[in-house]
């Protein structure tokens, strides 16, 4: 399956001077939409993983299906305020200002093994925070996995001490 020809570049979103890659022509797709689910999957080769965690907002597509496939539990990363039960937070350097990513504290037990996935690997900020987290509540991260990794933008450098894996690359 030729997934880039379902990523559409959307120039200047959500900011003048950025090109966005927009997944959705991907995700309506009935066909493309399972195969993506499907190869995500086999990026894991067969390892355990009892936790999925996903990033919001894009995390939360495949991240429950890569969990139901997996028979994982799916835990939400999300962004301040907006977990309802006890959390812990992280925060992170953007181009401009700071970022704040939370977990719920019950989300992760010790000694869990632990997917990260996301839609994009852009600078990595993202990745990284979430990995903090997983990390300060005890988990092993198993590995860091993508729909697609913007490679120029070189996120991988910050979370290289994990195994990073990405369907698509640009
Ligand atoms: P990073 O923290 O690696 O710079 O950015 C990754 C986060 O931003 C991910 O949660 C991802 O959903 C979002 N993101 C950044 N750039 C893009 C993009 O071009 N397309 C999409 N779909 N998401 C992006």
């Amino acid at each position: 399956m030729n997934f880039k020809s379902l990523i559409r570049d959307v120039p200047n979103f959500p900011k003048e001077g950025v090109i966005f890659k927009d997944i959705t022509l991907l995700l309506q797709n009935p066909s493309a939409l399972k195969q993506t689910a499907n190869a995500l999957f086999h990026l894991l080769e067969g390892r355990k993983i009892d936790k999925v965690v996903g990033m919001e907002s894009r995390g939360f597509i495949f991240g429950p299906i890569l969990a139901e496939k997996l028979n994982a539990g799916f835990v939400p990363v999300r962004k301040p305020g907006k977990l309802p039960s006890t959390t812990i937070s992280e925060t992170y350097d953007l181009e401009y200002g700071t970022d704040t990513l939370e977990i719920h504290i019950d989300g992760i037990k010790k000694g869990d093994r632990v997917l990260i996935h996301d839609d994009v690997l852009a600078t990595g900020g993202t990745a990284s925070a979430a990995c903090k987290l997983i990390e300060k509540l005890g988990g092993v991260i198993v590995q860091c996995n993508f729909l697609l990794e913007l490679t120029f933008l070189e996120g991988n450098s910050k979370i290289s001490t994990y195994p990073v894996k990405s369907l698509i690359k640009y």
